[in-house]
């Protein structure tokens, strides 16, 4: 078997070995735990108060979750487990759903991120060889620094461009004939919007793959990505809370993300009832990290919905995949009672060839009724044409959202460039409702 791997031990270890290695680490995470305030009390709750309680894999199910708001009230220390001086470096989220949390790193705990992420990066299928500009933000937010130091790890040359400054980043592409790029799939798409404006063409640039991640993005974005620059696009999940990138990744067959099962137990809970829920069922995603000292978590639930893929990849790595992220559980729209996910709308839209690359969600109220805005980009060209042609591709846009979400949207038409875009993560949803 010719696949491309980084690590062929772990990726292709038998499952009986890794959950071995799943239980020593599940051991060690609680005795790391049990150092933090934070869970020396939540533990002592369940009569857990030594790491040898841990027999088996099953007595995990009787530590209770962490939820983003725990780590909220333990900011921003109460969940430090190693003394301050052998931490080396902290990150926090982006804040995309209310304050950030903190996560503290030892050196030992930026080598397993780093790891983790080397082997992402070469299950896609890349190398030493290649040129990898990375287009995420450096700082705070984990995706520049944590594919940074996976990336050479691999031995890539490596182009910090950090997020943002698009002329330049296509400078950069073009004069280091940039191989590899990771960035959010909605920057990507932006990205080529502006490759004529900067006079640059595709034959210009030496593209072969992206790495793309960061906020949701329907398969067909993925496939418009793709097309647009003909290249091949890997989707790349991961959250600061989990160290960041390298939590779980596409291997050249796509056909889902591996999640590093010796570094993270994996569980799809049922958000309401909190009842684990079988292989294809869609759920929250709850994670246990296994080897990180300075802030181990255990159960966290990460409010991201996916499901377990099942079968074995063609690959042949032994560690289970999750499906594309569907969002999150609190991204859910109610919409005059029915629930609606904004990924429903984005897959509806990158269907529809004369969608561009940029759209919006707007809630409305009017009366006691909401209403459902969908705002999308389209090609410059239809706007000169006859005006018939923009009402037609309204109603058609109209009705295949319809029949896809149950709600009849309003839709517009907007010329290309006009909608907002975002350096960092899209924001997809404006909610102009009363809040009550
Ligand atoms: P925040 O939670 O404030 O956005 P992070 O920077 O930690 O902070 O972002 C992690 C979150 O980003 C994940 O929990 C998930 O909701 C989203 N995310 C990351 N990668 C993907 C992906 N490939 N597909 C969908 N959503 C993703
Ligand atoms: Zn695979």
């Amino acid at each position: 078997m010719n696949v491309p791997v980084w690590n062929p031990a772990i990726e292709f270890m038998e499952r009986e070995a890794l959950e071995r290695v799943q239980l020593a680490g599940l051991r060690k995470t609680v005795a790391w735990a049990l150092k933090t305030p934070f869970y020396r009390h939540r533990l002592a709750g369940i009569g857990l108060k030594h790491p040898e309680d841990i027999v088996d894999l099953r007595d995990l199910r009787s530590i209770p979750y962490t939820t983003k708001d725990d780590l909220r009230e333990a900011y921003p220390s109460g969940l430090l487990a190693v003394e301050p001086e052998r931490t080396v470096r902290l990150h926090t989220s982006s804040g995309t759903t209310g304050t950030p949390t903190v996560i503290y790193h030892s050196r030992q705990d930026l080598d397993c991120w780093t790891e983790l992420v080397a082997r992402c990066i070469v299950a896609a299928g890349a190398t030493a060889h290649d040129v990898f500009q990375n287009m995420t933000g450096y700082g705070l937010f984990t995706g520049g620094l944590g594919l940074h130091y996976g990336a050479e790890r691999v031995g890539m040359l490596v182009i910090p461009a950090s997020s943002g400054n698009t002329s330049r980043q296509l400078q950069l592409m073009k004069n280091f004939r940039t191989t590899v790029v990771h960035a959010t799939p909605s920057y990507l798409l932006h990205l080529h919007a502006s490759l004529a404006e900067e006079g640059i063409s595709l034959d210009q640039l030496g593209l072969r793959k992206a790495f793309i991640g960061a906020e949701p993005h329907s398969e067909q974005t993925r496939r418009k990505i793709e097309d647009l620059f003909r290249i091949d696009a890997y989707n790349s999940y991961g959250l600061s809370e989990m160290n960041g990138p390298g939590v779980a990744f596409e291997c050249v067959h796509k056909t889902g993300l591996h999640l590093w099962e010796d570094a993270f137990i994996l569980e799809i809970i049922d958000p309401r009832t909190l009842q684990s829920l079988p292989e294809g069922e869609t759920g929250e995603i709850v994670m246990t990290t296994l080897q990180r000292q300075a802030t181990p978590l255990l159960r966290y639930r990460t409010r991201d919905l996916s499901h377990l893929v099942g079968g074995n990849c063609p690959c042949g790595r032994t560690h289970r995949r999750l499906a594309r992220i569907k969002g999150r559980s609190d991204d859910m729209l109610i919409v005059n009672g029915v629930n609606v996910f904004p990924s429903q709308i984005e897959d509806v839209l990158m269907k529809v060839p004369e969608v561009g690359t940029n759209y919006l969600i707007q809630l409305e109220k009017r009366g006691s009724l909401d209403r459902l805005v969908v705002k999308a980009e389209i090609c410059a060209k239809l706007f000169t044409g006859d005006p018939r042609t923009l009402d037609d591709l309204c109603e058609r846009i109209g009705e295949l959202l319809r029949s896809a979400v149950l709600v009849k949207p309003t839709v517009e038409l907007h010329e290309p460039g006009s909608l907002p875009v975002s350096e960092g993560k899209a924001k997809r949803v404006v909610d102009l409702r009363p809040a009550f």
